[in-house]
């Protein structure tokens, strides 16, 4: 994996870019790991804590971008029982691969934001729910969180502050709904993981019940950096009010240096993909850009200059999401695309809501009709139909995010469905494979 070549002075990849850094305990609390716990165990109130997250502006990096301070305030206050922290780590959004990073290269830096968030919210237990495929960074965390407890920062009696805090992790099975936060609870009660119907929120009824609060790997990881040097401090960079910090990008596609790269939020499309990541790996010119992972819809070269920050992406017709940024060249076919991405979602359905499990298979049918030469025209119809069917109809936000690729491929791309389908029609190929009556 390319790492990224610092422009800006780094603050989540910075350890792990220094020659010799192993991500051990010792080297981490060489780097100053460990004294943001330090400053805040005992010393300052818990809800002091989740005001100066609050006041950083800390979004959410997992893809809703909900803000860290508001979700851990929204915990009933005089709730005397357990409560939970999980730490989101299944990371599984095509072209997203920071959280992995994060975790196998510095894993302290997660496991301090851990523990901050749970002192800050009164959780005594916190789970990372991690992608199962992730073998190498389960193995990394269980060695971390050993020597963190051994070296008193986790366990009983935090430091000596009277402050239990016990971090476990928790493997999944490898199911891209469980990065969902309530299919991640369900999974992580032993059940199989399908998202819940909402409210109740797990803000008040989340693992077991408990008021939980649910946090992402690259969120947490900058909790440390925010006790350390401020709130205002954060606050000041990227795009205030609403999108502050630094942002892990992961770029991939067809671009010279696909990787990790961390650079101030609202940076444009344009510096992220040509300075950074070196532009376009051959002479073909850029055709397309995923802003924001899979579930993003598609940018064009016109969209070179959105900032990449919560409200540019958005106004734009699109969504920042995961981070996952992948860059497309002229030559590519988008109804291929569109495609490849919808057999992800139509695997990945959980299957519990009916517009999202025969909706899906639907639209692969058709796009595999249409790619393979076999379409007709009224196809464009039933993709539109059958997607507004979906969008808004579901229980979770997977039936909004599997229609994406496909209504913005047929937006800015609709001539490249449309000259497959007269091929078709002109070979006399075309076919209905979907009955009449179930178009309607
Ligand atoms: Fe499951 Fe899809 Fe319904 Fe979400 S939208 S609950 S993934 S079937």
């Amino acid at each position: 994996m390319t790492m990224a070549k610092p422009k800006y002075e780094l603050i989540l990849l910075k350890n792990m870019l220094q020659p010799g850094y192993t991500g051990s305990l010792a080297d981490y609390e060489r780097a100053g790991g460990y004294q943001a716990l330090r400053k805040i165990l005992g010393k300052v109130a818990p809800a002091e804590v989740t005001a100066m997250v609050t006041k950083s502006g800390l979004r959410g990096r997992g893809g809703a971008g909900f803000p860290a301070g508001i979700k851990w305030g929204f915990l009933p206050k005089d709730y005397q029982g357990p409560k939970y922290l999980c730490c989101n780590a299944d990371e599984s959004e095509p072209g997203t691969f920071k959280d992995r990073q994060l975790m196998e290269r510095d894993p302290h830096q997660v496991l301090e934001g851990i523990a901050i968030a749970c002192y800050a919210i009164g959780a005594e237990t916190a789970y990372i729910y991690i992608r199962g495929e992730f073998v190498l960074g389960a193995k990394i965390l269980e060695k971390a969180i050993a020597e963190a407890r051994a070296a008193g920062y986790l366990g009983k009696n935090v430091l000596g502050a009277g402050v239990t805090i016990d971090v476990w992790v928790h493997r999944g099975a490898g199911a891209y709904i469980c990065g969902e936060e309530t299919a991640l609870l369900e999974s992580l009660e032993g059940k199989r993981g399908l998202p819940r119907v909402k409210p109740p929120f797990p803000a008040t009824a989340g693992l077991y019940g408990k008021p939980t609060v649910i946090n992402n790997v690259e969120t947490l990881a900058n909790l440390p950096h925010i006790i350390t040097r401020g709130p205002e401090w954060f606050a000041s960079i990227g795009s205030p009010p609403k999108s502050t910090g630094m942002r892990i990008f992961c770029v991939s596609g067809h671009v010279k240096r696909p990787g990790n790269y961390e650079v101030p939020m609202g940076i444009t499309c344009r510096d992220l993909i040509f300075e950074h990541a070196g532009g376009m790996r051959s002479d073909k010119p850029l055709k397309a850009i995923i802003p924001g992972g899979a579930s993003a819809s598609f940018f064009t070269p016109e969209h070179l200059d959105v900032k990449l920050d919560f409200e540019s992406v958005a106004q734009a017709g699109s969504m920042l999401g995961s981070g996952g940024v992948t860059v497309m060249e002229e030559g590519t076919s988008m109804v291929w695309a569109a495609l490849r991405l919808m057999e992800f979602f139509h695997h990945e359905s959980c299957g519990k809501c009916s517009p999202c499990r025969e909706g899906s298979s639907w639209l692969v049918q058709t796009l595999r009709r249409i790619v393979n030469k076999r379409g007709r025209m009224q196809d464009l119809e039933t993709l539109t139909d059958l997607c507004q069917n979906i969008a808004g109809r579901t229980v979770c936000a997977f039936g909004d995010a599997e229609v994406a690729p496909i209504l913005s491929t047929l937006k800015y791309w609709r001539h490249e469905y449309e000259e497959l389908i007269r091929t078709a029609e002109a070979n006399g190929s075309s076919e209905l494979l979907m009955p009449a009556a179930a178009r309607h």
